[in-house]
């Protein structure tokens, strides 16, 4: 595994690191059904998120609450969150609050300009909502268009430090001040949920985006708010083994990936198995090594059907071939329908959103996806 993944996939030490409690077996007793992330481990650890249940079980409703910076089209490692936030919605029966923080990717300068982002919001909002969240409990919204994140963002301010900002983001006086002001944003949007509709918000984030949340918590502390909870994830491995990153392509499937592209990148995805046939036949493979594994585990197989997987693996039954065959066929029959889907809710884009919908930008959406779903139904 790669130095950079190892480090971040040393998940003991960042439970300890962070502070945060590992999800326990008696917690998962007590919700209405288990979802496959949180059996497979990828779901780890939390904050407060025993509490969300149990006031959830006395009758107090909690919302879900999920961002998404839009700089770029997602890809599967994406989808696999907001898959477990429609979970969380369907089984729960909450709202979920989704603030699409073009203002953060503009002052962190990965767009040129706030309506490139605009784009971006509109292509990931309807890639989420295809997902099958439900229109009537789902608020998606732009963050740069909402004033009332502006203003709960103002209110906020004054119930943090500059040094606190520079310590938790690691600002210096470099940064300009549009950087330090997106962390009050950043909460605004986390507390949004409480502060104007009574919900406790439920976040569910990766571990290494922890001490935000902990800044949020200590900002709804001094506010007299209740202190968001948290879900923490580990990280899938991108298929080269790297973490996933739009800037090495190579790393993701991204949803505008077209069938050829998709058989390319995972035809040369880091494996467990041996260098010959073989070999692998005599000493089989390592599927805890493997990320086409991973990626089956996480996407295609149940739980009891990865671990029988990974046994046949290891006793050398299966070869590279045929797990890559597997993938590439169930990833290309999700994006396919996956597309069909968001043409569908593209539709009715206006009922998924807090403020009035750009229809000019969700049109340019719609044309690109049917695009990229004419490239399926050639394949
Ligand atoms: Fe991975 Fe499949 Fe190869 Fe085993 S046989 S190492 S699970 S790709």
């Amino acid at each position: 595994m790669p130095d950079a993944l190892q480090k971040i996939a040393d998940y003991d030490r960042l439970i300890k690191i962070f502070g945060v409690t590992p999800i326990s077996k008696e917690l998962l007793s007590r919700l209405p059904s288990v979802h496959k992330l949180f059996e497979i481990g990828y779901f780890f650890a939390h904050r407060d998120f025993d509490k969300v249940v149990e006031e959830w079980r006395r009758g107090s409703e909690f919302a879900i609450l999920t961002g998404r910076g839009p700089s770029n089209v997602m890809h599967l490692g994406h989808l696999l969150i907001f898959d477990f936030v429609a979970w969380m919605q369907r089984t729960f029966n909450v709202p979920a609050f989704l603030p699409l923080s073009d203002d953060e990717k503009y002052v962190f300068l990965k767009i040129r300009s706030l309506r490139e982002g605009r784009y971006y919001a509109y292509d990931n909002a309807l890639d989420i909502a295809a997902l099958g969240l439900d229109e009537r409990k789902t608020f998606f919204f732009i963050s740069s268009k909402t004033r009332e994140i502006y203003e709960i963002a103002v209110e906020l301010s004054t119930e943090v430090t500059l040094s606190e900002v520079k310590a938790v983001f690691g600002f210096s006086d470099s940064d300009n001040p549009g950087k330090y002001f997106y962390s009050v944003v950043q909460s605004a949007h986390i507390l949004f949920p409480t502060i104007r509709k009574g919900y406790r918000s439920l976040v569910p984030i990766a571990i290494d985006q922890d001490p935000y949340i902990r800044l949020s918590r200590d900002i709804a502390e001094r506010a007299k708010l209740p202190k968001p909870a948290a879900l923490h994830s580990k990280y899938l491995p991108g298929l080269t083994g790297e973490p996933m990153s739009a800037s090495k392509p190579e790393t993701a499937i991204f949803l505008s990936d077209t069938p050829k592209v998709i058989k390319s990148k995972i035809w040369k995805a880091l494996t467990g198995g041996q260098p010959t046939l073989k070999e692998q036949k005599e000493k089989g493979g390592n599927p805890d090594k493997c990320v086409v594994f991973k990626w089956l585990e996480a996407f295609v197989l149940s739980p009891k059907e990865a671990e029988e997987w990974k046994g046949k693996c290891r006793r050398g039954e299966i070869m590279c071939g045929e797990c890559k065959r597997k993938l590439y066929g169930e990833v290309v029959k999700k994006l396919k329908m996956h597309h069909k889907k968001k043409l569908e809710v593209a539709k009715k884009a206006d009922k998924f959103f807090l403020h009035d919908v750009d229809w000019g930008e969700v049109d340019k959406v719609v044309e690109k996806t049917e695009e990229i779903l004419k490239e399926f139904t050639s394949s």
